[in-house]
């Protein structure tokens, strides 16, 4: 699909950003002090998608300012990037009461706005913090530790994207085998940034469609014996 020049999309992000301020759409909009869009460069290449608010963010209206927010820092500049470099956003928008799980409806009625996001800012690569970002746009009910730091290509806001899934900095927090996996995947990022975009899925490649070809050939061979 044909880019948009950047700064219309920015515009869009800007007046999007503008609709979920005021959005009272699920629950949550009664226990929040602030949404908290996401932010970052709205050009950028690298996205990350955490979980929801928590206790900071809501007060902030910022993603991943406290602790986890930190650890995010830290490893971006370990790759000579910082937070001006991405955008970061959350699957929920706003705080879930006592930073509980975030539920299957209030997921649901967010998605929107994470879909558009996406579409807008036209990434290369998304990374998914932990299980809840991973399985919703990963569309599969595979947890984390199975498929961290595996990159896999979805069709996400109309293009095909690579999703890399990484543990959430906040596991990371509480166990150092957990933080050393973090910085492990972390480290293959710069070279998956590098990469050519990814083949649309269900494209045929010229390699699968002699593969497939050859199959064929073997398959019709058989039927002689
Ligand atoms: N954890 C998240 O998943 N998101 C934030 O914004 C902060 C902590």
């Amino acid at each position: 699909m044909q880019s948009r020049p950047a700064g219309e999309r920015r515009e869009d992000l800007v007046a999007l950003y503008r609709e979920a301020s005021a959005c009272v759409r699920c629950p949550l909009h009664e226990g929040r002090t602030n949404v908290v869009f996401g932010n970052g460069n709205a050009d950028a290449d690298l996205m990350f998608v955490g979980e929801a608010p928590g206790h900071h963010e809501d007060l902030q209206g910022l993603p991943f300012v406290g602790r986890a927010g930190q650890l995010l820092d830290e490893l971006l500049g370990d790759i000579g990037l910082s937070r001006k470099d991405v955008f970061v956003a959350n699957v929920l928008k706003c705080r879930p009461p006592g930073n509980r799980d975030p539920q299957q409806d209030e997921i649901d009625t967010c998605k929107p706005y994470l879909n558009r996001q996406i579409e807008l800012i036209e990434p290369k690569v998304i990374c998914t913090l932990g299980n809840f970002a991973t399985k919703l746009l990963t569309r599969s009910a595979r947890g984390i530790t199975s498929v961290h730091g595996r990159p896999q290509v979805h069709e996400l806001g109309g293009r095909a994207v690579r999703v890399y899934p990484l543990y959430h900095p906040a596991a990371a927090l509480r166990s150092t085998g957990t933080l050393g996996q973090l910085r492990e995947d972390f480290a293959r990022l710069s070279a998956l940034l590098e990469e050519p975009p990814p083949v649309p899925v269900g494209t045929v490649t010229p390699v699968a469609a002699a593969v497939a070809s050859a199959e064929r050939e073997a398959s019709q061979m058989g039927l002689f014996g």
